[in-house]
């Protein structure tokens, strides 16, 4: 069988317990061997630019995963200048197994209906599969408003690829905006990326540091 390797973008401004639960969740789910996060310089879907920089973020990523073997980070969006589309990293993940490993790309509900507009989704959808997860405050996933722009054949792959995953509600966005008011975030990151974040005066200022740099 081939290696199954789990892929999990985002801009984990922080990594939180919703992330690491569901990719914990999709790792057993899919039988993978091993899932990358893999932090991004600035989401082509999102509108503003991460707060902290992409080495903080990375740190907390590493921080959340530390001792667990089967779980990894890469570096290579941050590393990439924008814009940095997902079917740049499956290539560069698909030559970094020798197109030897089957590749999964994981997201979130969220997302759902943004799919049609990724960059050549259809492209990407040959490459990788992308399984869509439970989200806490997003519906099941329903992939109908997708038809007219991707066809019956690719919304029926989407929908046998989706993942219960545990329902978590937990965001970056409300994590920010908590720390931003000067209140505890223990419980929604875990003990080290907390400590990470106070060490570091992350997202507690208003006009915290210079937003997307490396
Ligand atoms: P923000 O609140 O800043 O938009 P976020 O919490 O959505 O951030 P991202 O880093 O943007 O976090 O998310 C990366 C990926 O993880 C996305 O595919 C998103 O859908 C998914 N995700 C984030 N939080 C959860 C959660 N609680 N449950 C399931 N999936 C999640």
């Amino acid at each position: 069988m081939k290696q199954r390797v789990a892929l999990f973008g985002g801009t984990f401004d922080p990594i939180h317990v919703g992330h690491t639960t569901v990719a914990e969740h999709a790792l057993c789910s899919l039988e993978a061997q091993t899932l990358v996060y893999i932090p991004t310089r600035r989401s082509p879907h999102k509108q503003v630019f991460p707060v902290a920089a992409g080495r903080h973020r990375k740190a907390m990523i590493e921080l959340a995963v530390a001792g667990k073997e089967d779980f990894e980070v890469s570096d290579c969006e941050l590393r990439r200048r924008d814009p940095s589309y997902t079917l740049d990293t499956i290539r560069q993940f698909d030559r970094k197994y020798n197109s030897k490993a089957e590749l999964f790309w994981l997201v979130g509900a969220d997302v759902v209906r943004d799919l049609d507009r990724w960059y050549r989704v259809e492209e990407l959808m040959d490459r990788c599969t992308i399984c869509v997860m439970f989200r806490a405050g997003y519906p099941r996933p329903d992939f109908s408003g997708l038809l007219a722009g991707l066809g019956t054949e690719r919304v029926e792959q989407l929908a046998r690829a989706v993942i219960e995953t545990p329902l978590v509600d937990i965001s970056s966005s409300e994590i920010r905006a908590r720390l931003a008011q000067g209140q505890d975030v223990s419980g929604l990151v875990s003990p080290q990326v907390w400590e990470y974040i106070r060490k570091n005066n992350l997202y507690m200022l208003e006009n915290g540091p210079v937003r997307g740099g490396f």
